[in-house]
Protein backbone atom coordinates (compact mmCIF):
# COMPACT_ATOMS: atom_id res chain seq x y z
CA UNK A 1 0.00 0.00 0.00
CA UNK A 2 2.52 2.74 0.88
CA UNK A 3 4.75 1.01 -2.05
CA UNK A 4 1.66 1.96 -3.95
CA UNK A 5 1.26 5.56 -2.96
CA UNK A 6 4.88 6.05 -3.20
CA UNK A 7 5.08 5.08 -7.17
CA UNK A 8 2.29 7.15 -7.51
CA UNK A 9 3.58 10.28 -5.74
CA UNK A 10 6.76 9.34 -8.16
CA UNK A 11 5.19 9.72 -11.37
CA UNK A 12 3.47 12.86 -10.73
CA UNK A 13 6.66 14.27 -8.62
CA UNK A 14 8.71 13.00 -12.08
CA UNK A 15 5.82 14.85 -13.93
CA UNK A 16 6.60 18.17 -12.51
CA UNK A 17 10.48 18.21 -12.39
CA UNK A 18 11.05 17.10 -15.70
CA UNK A 19 8.22 19.14 -17.15
CA UNK A 20 10.40 22.46 -15.51
CA UNK A 21 13.19 20.61 -17.06
CA UNK A 22 12.40 20.35 -20.60
CA UNK A 23 10.01 23.21 -20.61
CA UNK A 24 13.19 25.56 -19.91
CA UNK A 25 15.64 23.90 -22.07
CA UNK A 26 14.13 22.33 -24.78
CA UNK A 27 10.42 23.93 -25.23
CA UNK A 28 12.13 27.40 -24.93
CA UNK A 29 15.53 26.11 -26.60
CA UNK A 30 15.89 23.65 -29.97
CA UNK A 31 11.73 23.07 -29.78
CA UNK A 32 10.65 26.35 -29.44
CA UNK A 33 9.11 25.78 -32.98
CA UNK A 34 6.43 24.01 -31.50
CA UNK A 35 6.23 25.76 -28.14
CA UNK A 36 5.55 29.06 -29.38
CA UNK A 37 2.61 28.03 -30.80
CA UNK A 38 1.25 28.40 -27.12
CA UNK A 39 3.31 32.16 -26.18
CA UNK A 40 1.50 33.60 -29.51
CA UNK A 41 -1.77 34.21 -30.33
CA UNK A 42 -3.64 31.77 -31.80
CA UNK A 43 -6.41 31.78 -34.13
CA UNK A 44 -7.29 27.97 -33.08
CA UNK A 45 -8.47 25.57 -30.53
CA UNK A 46 -5.73 23.66 -30.93
CA UNK A 47 -2.43 24.82 -30.42
CA UNK A 48 0.84 22.69 -32.19
CA UNK A 49 2.25 22.77 -28.11
CA UNK A 50 -0.38 20.42 -27.06
CA UNK A 51 1.75 17.65 -29.05
CA UNK A 52 3.63 17.83 -25.72
CA UNK A 53 0.35 16.70 -23.98
CA UNK A 54 -0.14 14.14 -26.14
CA UNK A 55 3.51 12.65 -25.58
CA UNK A 56 2.94 12.44 -22.23
CA UNK A 57 -0.76 11.04 -22.25
CA UNK A 58 1.03 8.55 -24.14
CA UNK A 59 3.73 7.78 -21.73
CA UNK A 60 0.91 7.52 -19.13
CA UNK A 61 -1.43 5.22 -21.90
CA UNK A 62 1.82 2.90 -22.35
CA UNK A 63 2.91 2.14 -18.58
CA UNK A 64 -0.69 1.78 -17.72
CA UNK A 65 -1.13 -0.91 -20.23
CA UNK A 66 2.82 -2.57 -19.42
CA UNK A 67 1.55 -2.96 -15.79
CA UNK A 68 -1.55 -3.67 -15.86
CA UNK A 69 -1.40 -7.29 -15.38
CA UNK A 70 0.50 -7.04 -12.73
CA UNK A 71 -0.03 -3.78 -11.13
CA UNK A 72 3.26 -3.33 -10.56
CA UNK A 73 5.16 -0.11 -10.39
CA UNK A 74 4.62 1.06 -13.95
CA UNK A 75 0.44 0.88 -13.80
CA UNK A 76 1.13 3.00 -10.58
CA UNK A 77 3.55 5.81 -11.84
CA UNK A 78 1.09 5.36 -15.18
CA UNK A 79 -1.52 6.48 -12.42
CA UNK A 80 0.68 9.49 -10.87
CA UNK A 81 1.65 11.01 -14.73
CA UNK A 82 -2.31 10.52 -15.60
CA UNK A 83 -3.10 12.49 -12.34
CA UNK A 84 -0.76 15.55 -12.87
CA UNK A 85 -1.78 15.73 -16.27
CA UNK A 86 -5.25 15.86 -15.61
CA UNK A 87 -4.62 18.01 -12.69
CA UNK A 88 -2.25 19.96 -15.35
CA UNK A 89 -4.93 20.66 -17.47
CA UNK A 90 -7.54 21.76 -15.36
CA UNK A 91 -5.01 24.65 -13.58
CA UNK A 92 -3.09 25.08 -17.02
CA UNK A 93 -5.30 24.90 -19.89
CA UNK A 94 -8.76 25.75 -17.90
CA UNK A 95 -8.04 28.12 -14.84
CA UNK A 96 -5.09 30.26 -16.54
CA UNK A 97 -5.79 29.63 -20.12
CA UNK A 98 -9.21 29.88 -20.05
CA UNK A 99 -9.93 26.96 -22.49
CA UNK A 100 -13.09 26.38 -21.37
CA UNK A 101 -14.92 28.85 -19.33
CA UNK A 102 -15.49 26.44 -16.15
CA UNK A 103 -13.80 28.72 -13.79
CA UNK A 104 -13.74 32.08 -12.63
CA UNK A 105 -10.35 34.08 -11.33
CA UNK A 106 -9.01 32.18 -8.64
CA UNK A 107 -8.67 33.20 -4.84
CA UNK A 108 -7.50 30.92 -2.62
CA UNK A 109 -3.99 31.84 -2.44
CA UNK A 110 -1.99 28.69 -3.71
CA UNK A 111 -4.13 28.75 -6.91
CA UNK A 112 -3.94 32.22 -7.38
CA UNK A 113 0.39 31.87 -6.86
CA UNK A 114 -0.13 28.71 -9.69
CA UNK A 115 -2.21 31.42 -11.99
CA UNK A 116 -0.13 34.36 -11.21
CA UNK A 117 3.68 32.71 -11.62
CA UNK A 118 2.11 31.44 -15.27
CA UNK A 119 1.07 34.60 -16.12
CA UNK A 120 4.82 35.62 -15.71
CA UNK A 121 6.01 33.06 -17.68
CA UNK A 122 3.60 34.29 -20.22
CA UNK A 123 4.76 37.94 -20.40
CA UNK A 124 6.83 37.15 -23.35
CA UNK A 125 6.39 35.57 -26.50
CA UNK A 126 9.85 35.10 -27.06
CA UNK A 127 11.99 32.29 -26.90
CA UNK A 128 14.62 33.84 -24.17
CA UNK A 129 14.32 35.59 -20.63
CA UNK A 130 11.21 34.00 -19.40
CA UNK A 131 10.35 32.97 -16.05
CA UNK A 132 8.98 30.40 -13.87
CA UNK A 133 9.06 26.94 -15.96
CA UNK A 134 7.03 24.67 -13.63
CA UNK A 135 3.73 24.63 -12.91
CA UNK A 136 4.24 23.71 -8.58
CA UNK A 137 7.63 24.81 -9.37
CA UNK A 138 7.81 28.24 -9.31
CA UNK A 139 9.42 31.05 -7.43
CA UNK A 140 8.07 31.81 -4.20
CA UNK A 141 7.72 35.09 -4.74
CA UNK A 142 4.68 34.53 -6.54
CA UNK A 143 2.90 32.92 -3.65
CA UNK A 144 1.94 35.02 -0.11
CA UNK A 145 2.25 38.27 -1.89
CA UNK A 146 -0.50 40.50 -0.99
CA UNK A 147 -2.91 42.20 -3.53
CA UNK A 148 -1.33 45.83 -4.48
ZN1 LIG B 1 6.84 28.49 -22.23
ZN1 LIG C 1 0.62 28.51 -20.61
Amino acid sequence: MFLTFAYVALGFAAMEFSGWFIHKYLMHGPLWMIHKTHHQPSHSFFEWNDLFSLLFGSIAVGLIFLGAESFDFRFWMGMGISMYGVLYFVLHDVLVHRRFRWLSKPTHPLLEGIYKAHQAHHKTNQKKNAVSFGLFLVPKEFFNTKEK
